[in-house]
C-alpha cells in the first residue's frame, strides 16, 4: 500500500487502531477519526513511527457535517483516498422491552447513519478518481442475532445491504465496497462483558477462543488490496456463523 492513503474512523483503539498500524507498517499513509483528541494525538505518533505521515480529526461520524469535515481534512492533506475503513461503532444493549428509545436510536446513528455518511462523503471523490476500496465493520450478529443487542444487530444488518447496494451503483467507477463480519473480538467493547458471559461465547465458537484486533486487520487488508472482491461479506470469526 505504499504512498497509498486510508480513512480509519474509530482508528484510535481496538480494531480500528489495529487496521491503521496494519496499513501503516505496508506503507499507507492514514487518516484517523475518533472522538478523545488525546488519544488520536497518540495514535497518530505511534502510527508515524513506521514511516508514514498519519494526520487526525476529531469528529462524530453520526454527524453528517463532521464527517464531510472528516474527508475534506484528508482530501487537503493527501493528493487520493485509496481506502475508507469505516469501522466506528457503538453497543447499547439492553432486552428490549427495556430498550429506551435513546439506546435504539443512538446505535443506530453510529452505527448505520455514521457508515451512510462516511461512505456518501468519500464517493464524491473516489468517482472522480475512478479508484477507491470501501470496507465496513460490521459483525456476526446482524446475520445471527443476539440477545439484548437488538438495536445493534439491527444496525450491523443493514450494513450488508447497504454495502452490496453501493457496490452495485459504484462498480462500474473501479470503486469496490466489501463487509468484514467480525465474531467475538478482545478489544475494549468487549472488555466489558462479564466472565460468564465471555466463558458462554466461547462455547459456540468453534476455534475456542475470542479474535484478535490484528487478525481484522489482516482480512482488512487482504479487502482493500483485492482489486477483484466487491459486495462480499468476509466472516472473521473463529467458524462462529458458519
Ligand atoms: P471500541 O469500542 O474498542 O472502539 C470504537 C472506536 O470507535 C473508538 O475509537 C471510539 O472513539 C470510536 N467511536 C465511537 N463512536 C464514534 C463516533 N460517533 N464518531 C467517531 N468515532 C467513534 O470497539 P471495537 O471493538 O474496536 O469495534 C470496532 C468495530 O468493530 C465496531 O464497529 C464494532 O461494532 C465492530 N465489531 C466489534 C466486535 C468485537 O467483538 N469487539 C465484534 C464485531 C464487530
Amino acid at each position: 500500500m505504499t504512498s497509498k492513503t486510508a480513512i480509519v474512523t474509530g482508528g484510535t483503539r481496538g480494531i480500528g487502531k489495529a487496521i491503521a498500524v496494519k496499513f501503516a507498517k505496508n506503507g499507507a499513509n492514514i487518516v484517523l477519526n475518533a472522538l478523545n483528541e488525546e488519544l488520536l494525538i497518540k495514535t497518530c505518533k505511534e502510527i508515524e513511527q513506521f514511516g508514514v505521515k498519519c494526520t487526525y480529526f476529531k469528529g462524530d461520524i453520526s454527524d453528517m457535517k463532521s464527517s464531510e469535515l472528516l474527508i475534506e481534512h484528508a482530501r487537503k492533506n493527501f493528493i487520493n483516498i485509496d481506502v475508507l475503513v469505516n469501522n466506528a461503532g457503538i453497543t447499547r444493549d439492553n432486552l428490549i422491552v427495556r430498550m429506551s428509545e435513546q439506546e435504539w436510536d443512538e446505535v443506530i446513528k453510529v452505527n448505520l447513519k455514521g457508515t451512510f455518511n462516511c461512505t456518501k462523503m468519500v464517493l464524491k471523490l473516489m468517482l472522480k478518481q475512478k479508484k477507491g476500496s470501501i470496507i465496513n465493520i460490521s459483525s456476526i450478529v446482524g446475520n445471527t442475532g443476539n440477545v439484548g443487542q437488538a438495536n445493534y444487530s439491527a444496525s450491523k444488518a443493514a450494513i450488508f445491504g447497504f454495502t452490496k447496494s453501493v457496490a452495485k451503483e459504484v462498480a462500474r467507477k473501479n470503486v469496490r465496497c466489501n463487509v468484514i463480519s467480525p465474531g467475538f473480538i478482545d478489544t475494549d467493547m468487549t472488555k466489558k462483558l462479564s466472565d460468564e458471559i465471555k466463558e458462554k461465547y466461547k462455547k459456540i465458537i468453534p476455534l475456542g477462543r475470542f479474535g484478535m484486533p490484528e487478525e481484522i486487520a489482516d482480512a482488512c487488508y487482504f479487502l482493500a488490496n483485492a482489486e477483484y472482491i466487491t459486495g462480499q461479506v468476509l466472516a472473521v470469526d473463529g467458524g462462529t456463523d458458519m
